[in-house]
């Protein structure tokens, strides 16, 4: 006895009536068995000044259709493994009401005609301006970024940082569209850089703290109200020391003079004890640190002669010789000064 002969003679599990043709199965049952259904949501991206819509990494503005089939389709799944779907991008229809897309899918499958179906699949929506209008207006922005300073005052050292967030978000905005810099604002006590998307804001606090003794401060306002959502701004706050070696800084009202600068410690000479001493960040900042100056207290000496652990030094400015303690290694040496003290 063949295998044709067997399957000719079996009847359908499914409603024990018709023959069967597939796994135990029936033409009506197989069909009956065919749902389709939708996995999840799709989040689309609209410009709100142009209307395009973005998909993947690219933005379109007419004929999308063809390009969003393949989306809609990653959302749907079929309880019959061996059918095949396929979207009609021609059909596609947007229900604003219901917040819905709806289009045609027809099914493949052996033993049975192809099937037609009418799917839908809800979706939501959120607005970030797409790069082309981005570049014309400029003000579309999720975060800013607020480069400020200890001194309060706006100094040269903040070009570096913003040169750095440059480079960064050049590298960013290949890789997705909404990562840009929408406006950059010079100021008077510092740098404000505006960003189209939330994440940067973050990912870019997190390199400035990184890589410069900084402090920040993160707050969100309410910005208004998307698709029945609120919808926040973010502000990053950073605070960095705008000091060098050299320095006067005072922190919980007693003065150092600063001689390094890291990321997550400065290092300084207090100068009534004259130790040497670390402080870290979170220490400077929440003990009030402050610049009392920037002008590097500071004084070029020359070498005369070293005997047992002091030297003798003179002052190239007035010539004057002093006597310290210590060997400093080379002809010529920097001094810290603090008020007729000198600090090697
Ligand atoms: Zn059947
Ligand atoms: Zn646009």
């Amino acid at each position: 006895m063949s295998y044709e002969m067997i399957r000719d003679k079996m009847i359908c599990v499914i409603c024990g009536k018709n023959q069967a043709v597939d796994h135990g199965m029936c033409e009506e049952c197989i069909k009956e068995n065919i749902k389709v259904e939708t996995i999840s949501q799709v989040n689309l991206a609209f410009c709100p000044k142009c209307g395009s819509i973005r998909i993947g990494k690219k933005w379109y503005k007419n004929d999308y259709a063809g390009r969003l089939m393949p989306v809609l389709m990653d959302e749907l799944k079929c309880t019959d493994r061996d059918a095949i779907l396929t979207g009609n991008p021609k059909s596609i229809v947007m229900n604003d009401q219901d917040k819905t897309i709806s289009f045609e899918v027809s099914i493949d499958r052996k033993y049975i005609d192809s099937l037609n179906e009418k799917i839908s699949v809800p979706y939501s929506v959120s607005y970030i301006s797409c790069p082309t209008c981005n570049k014309f207006t400029g003000s579309y922005y999720e975060a800013m970024i607020q480069l400020r300073t200890v001194s309060t005052e706006y100094d040269d050292s903040l070009n570096n940082v913003l040169d750095s967030i440059g480079n960064i978000m050049e590298k960013r905005k290949r890789i997705d569209a909404a990562s840009f810099i929408s406006k950059v604002e010079k100021k008077a006590e510092g740098i404000d850089i505006y960003l189209g998307k939330k994440n940067d804001g973050d990912m870019l606090s997190s390199f400035v703290m990184d890589h410069f003794f900084s402090n920040i401060i993160v707050t969100k306002t309410l910005a208004g109200v998307k698709d029945g959502r609120k919808f926040y701004r973010y502000t990053y706050s950073l605070r960095i020391l705008d000091a060098g070696e050299g320095s006067l800084i005072s922190v919980d009202h007693k003065n150092y003079i600063l001689t390094a600068v890291r990321n997550k410690h400065i290092d300084v000479i207090d100068v009534d004890t004259e130790r040497k001493i670390r402080i870290n960040r979170n220490t400077f900042f929440m003990k009030d640190g402050r610049i009392v100056t920037k002008e590097p207290q500071m004084r070029k000496f020359i070498v005369i002669s070293r005997s047992g652990d002091e030297s003798q030094l003179m002052d190239v400015q007035n010539f004057r010789i002093i006597t310290i303690r210590g060997k400093p290694e080379g002809d010529e040496v920097n001094l810290f000064i603090y008020k007729g003290k000198y600090f090697l």
